[in-house]
């Protein structure tokens, strides 16, 4: 089934025009320094070198951020309407070359190419919606004794960095980027090392649909050097990271140690309550979709099934039925399910599926690795899960879903918030009051009632507890994309 030598995968790269060696877009450039090591990028679904990049060295780093620095002169200079234009350029831009990023998407990646052209739809979107928002960001005026008149004013931070995951490299990159522009910002990106073909294909597509060379600069490696590199440099005023707790901590660290803003965007392990009431379809439905999206490689999927027992037969088999059948392949194929993004990301899937097992979990269905050059899991449904077992506390980032059972709504609310994370939940019920009154006793920053899929651009995202801090999307995410200035005068 899995195949080596794909002539589609060629095309697109050329298609692309991207370098055959990657480098650092750096001033509307692509920028080889010469002094930086080179790493392959693979293509997940056969394990074959589909791309090489030269990692950014500090001074690249640095070169990156100086020239982010020059164009957030001239852009946060422009009137905000102007700004607001020029976003919207963008995004019929990013609309006109949609076919060809997803299919970059989808071999860098590994998603499905429906699954990769619903993560440039929304990609998309974000720079629409933020065009329309630039002019839109409001200061107030604060009342005041007779004789003095006081208001703020919203203003850009100046360079910040944006640090993505690869699991929707696109997705993510203009979730932080197009708010962060709209708000008069200039922004340096590192994407994940093992992802960075659309980043560098969308940055060189801002440049050539007129914004000012340096707004958007992309710099390539590893998180330890390129990405600490990039945390640490004095012009960079605000971090946005997305990916790992523990990659969230350290980030986090250093921008407590230089007294920066950061937005943390990590990991979770999200319950959803099926209630005895519900419609059982809809939910094995929501079940089968954590893992057929991005082949459970997902912050938000829904991996803790909590059931009511007394429904947990039917609902196990309507969910097993709907993952029995479902297709693995190369992205470009559009199966069901893709390949996991690289071979410790398998082994680490494999070691759950061991840790399942000791613990008792049972198997429903799949819980196989399998052979080939590619990195393949068959989508796997496991029951009988406890919350103390390590399936149902850590993140496993794979097609792995997990029935656990409940006698009462107090119970289920207590398994749901026995976790460190926070990120997302959901409800099925049939009962709008049993709905709300558990959606206002989970503890995440999205709760998902009889649905569990993404939000629109227009929904606030972000985590309780360990799962992050802030929050992306919507209206809420210039809380952090601009600083407050009070400006108080004298007028008796
Ligand atoms: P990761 O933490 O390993 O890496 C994420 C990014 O951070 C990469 O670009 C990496 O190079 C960089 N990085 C790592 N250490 C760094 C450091 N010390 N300084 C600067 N940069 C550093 O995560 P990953 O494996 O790429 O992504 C998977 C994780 O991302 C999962 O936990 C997932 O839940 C999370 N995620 C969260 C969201 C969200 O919106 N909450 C969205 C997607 C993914």
């Amino acid at each position: 089934m899995l195949q080596t030598d794909r002539p589609d995968v060629g095309q697109t790269l050329r298609e692309s025009g991207l370098p055959a060696e990657l480098t650092a877009f750096i001033a509307g450039e692509f920028t080889s320094r010469g002094d930086g090591t080179m790493f392959d990028v693979e293509d997940p679904a056969t394990g074959a070198v589909i791309a090489r990049f030269e990692e950014t060295s500090t001074p690249g780093v640095a070169a990156a951020v100086e020239s982010a620095h020059e164009a957030f002169r001239l852009w946060a200079g422009l009137a905000p309407a102007e700004r607001g234009r020029r976003l919207h350029v963008v995004a019929e831009a990013l609309r006109a070359h949609a076919g060809l990023l997803a299919r970059l998407e989808s071999i860098d990646s590994g998603k499905p190419l429906a699954q990769a052209t619903a993560d440039i739809s929304v990609s998309v979107r974000y720079f629409e919606y933020y065009a329309g928002l630039a002019d839109k960001i409001q200061g107030q005026t604060i009342p005041q004794p007779p004789g003095t008149f006081a208001y703020t004013v919203r203003e850009p931070f100046g360079v910040v960095a944006h640090i993505t995951p690869w699991n929707a490299p696109l997705s993510q990159l203009t979730r932080g980027v197009a708010p962060c522009l709209a708000a008069g910002n200039a922004v340096v990106v590192k994407p994940s090392e093992l992802t960075p073909l659309t980043s560098l294909y969308t940055a060189r597509l801002l440049t050539e649909a007129g914004l000012p060379p340096g707004l958007c600069n992309v710099v390539l490696g590893q998180g330890g050097s390129t990405g600490a590199a990039l945390t640490a440099h004095e012009q960079v005023r605000h971090i946005t990271f997305t990916g790992s707790v523990a990659a969230g901590r350290a980030v986090g660290a250093v921008a407590a140690q230089r007294i920066v803003g950061v937005n943390l965007e990590l990991g979770g392990k999200s319950p959803t309550i099926v209630c005895a009431d519900a419609d059982l379809d809809k939910a094995a439905r929501a079940g089968a979709l954590a893992v057929v999206r991005n082949s459970g490689q997902s912050c938000f999927a829904t991996t803790r099934l909590l059931v009511d027992r007394v429904v947990a037969a039917p609902f196990v088999e309507k969910l097993a039925e709907r993952m029995a059948g479902l297709s693995l392949g190369h992205g470009l194929d559009d199966p069901d399910v893709g390949p996991l993004i690289s071979a410790p990301q398998l082994d680490r899937v494999r070691a759950y599926l061991g840790a399942a097992h000791d613990d008792g979990a049972e198997v429903v269905i799949g819980g196989e690795v399998l052979d080939g050059a590619g990195h393949f899991v068959s989508p796997t449904l496991l029951r009988g899960v406890t919350n103390q077992m390590r399936v149902a506390r850590e993140e496993i980032f794979g097609p792995v879903q997990s029935v656990l059972e409940f006698d009462d709504l107090d119970e289920a609310v207590q398994i749901a918030n026995d976790t460190e994370y926070g990120l997302s939940a959901g409800v099925f019920t049939g009962n709008v009051t049993t709905a709300h009154r558990v959606a206002a006793r989970l503890q995440a920053g999205q709760i998902q009632v009889n649905r569990y899929t993404g939000a629109g651009v227009e929904v606030p995202f972000g985590g309780y507890k360990s799962s992050g801090l802030g929050r992306e999307k919507g209206t809420e995410v210039m809380v952090h994309y601009t600083q407050v200035k009070s400006i108080i005068v004298d007028v008796a």
